[in-house]
Formats: C-alpha cells, structure tokens, sequence
C-alpha cells in the first residue's frame, strides 16, 4: 500500500535486517525497543490492523503465530517466556496501520501494561 511503512520494508524500499522470513511474513527488530528482544512480525499482505482480518487469506494469523513462536526458539526465548502483543486502534496504542505483531523477550514482564 502507498506510502505505508511496513509496505516500504516488505518490499526492500525501506532498509532493515530480517531476522526471519518466509512466504507468508517477515520479522525486523523494532526501532524503539522496549525490551532486550524486541521484533516485530508483519504479514506480507498489507492489512490495516487486527480489525480487517476477515480480509486475510485463510490461515494467516495462525502462520504469524507460528513464526513468531519460531522465532521464540531460534533465540532461546520459549523456555523462559515471552510476550506477544497486538496494538489495534488508537487507544491499543497503534502507530503504524500496518497489523504487526510485537514479539518482546529477554526480560521479566509486568501486568497491567501500561
Ligand atoms: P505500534 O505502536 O503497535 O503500531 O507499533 C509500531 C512499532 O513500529 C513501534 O514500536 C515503533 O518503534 C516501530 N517502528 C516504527 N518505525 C520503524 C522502523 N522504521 N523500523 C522498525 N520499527 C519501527
Ligand atoms: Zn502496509
């Protein structure tokens, strides 16, 4: 989608390191962290957020989760723990209208979020 961030990234105008990619998703590692592991898992298809999953081909989500638990073992993550989260609209606390997955590890995690 024009001018869309993620967009840019998936398809190379934007620089950043994989970290992981398949068909169907990628992963990069958050500009901002706010944790020692810190990526964020996009779909190759553009989807504005959480709200337009009734859009995405079957079974995307589920290959999202697969990875980012992928992910989670190819750095040692599963074991010990780690946190998966989806910001969706304004008030979750959504800056880029691009779904993504924040997958953040390496350190003890708190609840409530903020
Ligand atoms: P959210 O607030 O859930 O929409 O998450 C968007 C995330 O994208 C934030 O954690 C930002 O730090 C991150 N971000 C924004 N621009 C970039 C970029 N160019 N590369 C990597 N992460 C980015
Ligand atoms: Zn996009």
């Amino acid at each position: 989608m024009n001018g869309c961030l993620f967009c840019e990234i998936i398809s190379g105008k934007r620089q950043t390191e994989r970290v992981y990619e398949d068909e169907h998703c990628l992963a990069f590692r958050d500009i901002n962290p706010q944790a020692p592991v810190h990526l964020l898992i996009i779909p190759r298809v553009h989807l504005g957020s959480l709200n337009e999953i009734d859009a995405a081909p079957d079974g995307l989500l589920h290959r999202l989760m697969r990875a980012a638990h992928e992910i989670a073992k190819q750095l040692k993550l599963d074991q010990k723990g780690y946190r998966i989260v989806i910001n969706t609209g304004p008030q979750g606390g959504q800056t880029v209208f691009h779904l993504h997955i924040h997958l953040l590890g390496g350190r003890q995690m708190h609840w409530p979020p903020g």
